[in-house]
């Protein structure tokens, strides 16, 4: 088996308000990016980053490991799993998700049993969830027992990762995750519970945060 890691890292990070893309912002004295590509490349036999195209290019990463980023976060991710055709398996994980373990990638590479095409790191959902009309007005309260917040890594066959990524540029800047594009073919996918730290750096405050946690360890 073949196993593949891919890091999406290919965003400007707007939300951030940093002056460089966010996977080179850095936390905890290195860039983002880092944190997520040293656990890959324990666990998987090539990692291949998709950097956003003419970014600063950090110095960690070998020219095998190095792809252009997409005009969306799933194009980023075809881009790379089309540089990394030898793949049996591939792991794709966000570089916006710096506290991604070792356990975690292993616990959903296990979870890839028979009859399962996909297994993707989860949150339950601990929060009410209510569906409301545009004007505010709730309209449905949901059941939360089967309601899970999804995140990265997610795991999957290479062949239908590969042919849920084979869409059109509009389609795949629909996705929010690449799971949803194996669902869309008929894939079985199955959650696996994450950490509670396996947050998400999305502004400024998130980075405090994660630099916390990570000091934690
Ligand atoms: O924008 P968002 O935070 O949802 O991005 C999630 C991940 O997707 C980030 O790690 C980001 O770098 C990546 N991404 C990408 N290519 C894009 C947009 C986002 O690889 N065009």
């Amino acid at each position: 088996m073949s196993v593949v890691g891919i890091i999406a890292a290919g965003g400007s990070g707007e939300r951030l308000g940093a002056e460089m893309p966010k996977a080179f912002v850095v936390l905890a004295g290195r860039p983002l990016l880092d944190w997520s590509l040293s656990v890959l490349r324990d666990v998987a036999d090539r990692v291949v980053v998709a950097v956003p195209p003419g970014s600063p290019q950090s110095s960690v990463l070998g020219p095998r490991e190095i792809v252009d980023g997409g005009e969306s976060r799933s194009a980023s991710v075809r881009n790379a799993v089309l540089a990394a055709p030898e793949a049996s398996v591939y792991v794709v994980h966000d570089a916006a998700r710096p506290l991604i373990t070792p356990d975690l990638v292993r616990r959903c590479l296990d979870a890839l049993g028979p009859g399962v095409d996909g297994a993707i790191a989860a949150a339950p959902m601990t929060d009410t969830v209510k569906e409301a009309a545009p004007d505010g007005r709730v309209m449905h309260t949901l059941d939360r027992t089967s309601l899970w917040r999804i995140q990265t890594p997610q795991v999957f066959r290479a062949g239908i990762l590969r042919e849920a990524l084979d869409r059109d540029p509009a389609a795949l800047a629909a996705a929010t995750d690449d799971a949803s594009l194996v669902e869309e073919i008929g894939g079985t996918v199955h959650v696996v519970e994450a950490p509670l730290q396996n947050m998400k750096v999305t502004s400024e405050s998130d980075l405090r945060v994660a630099e916390a946690l990570l000091a934690g360890r």
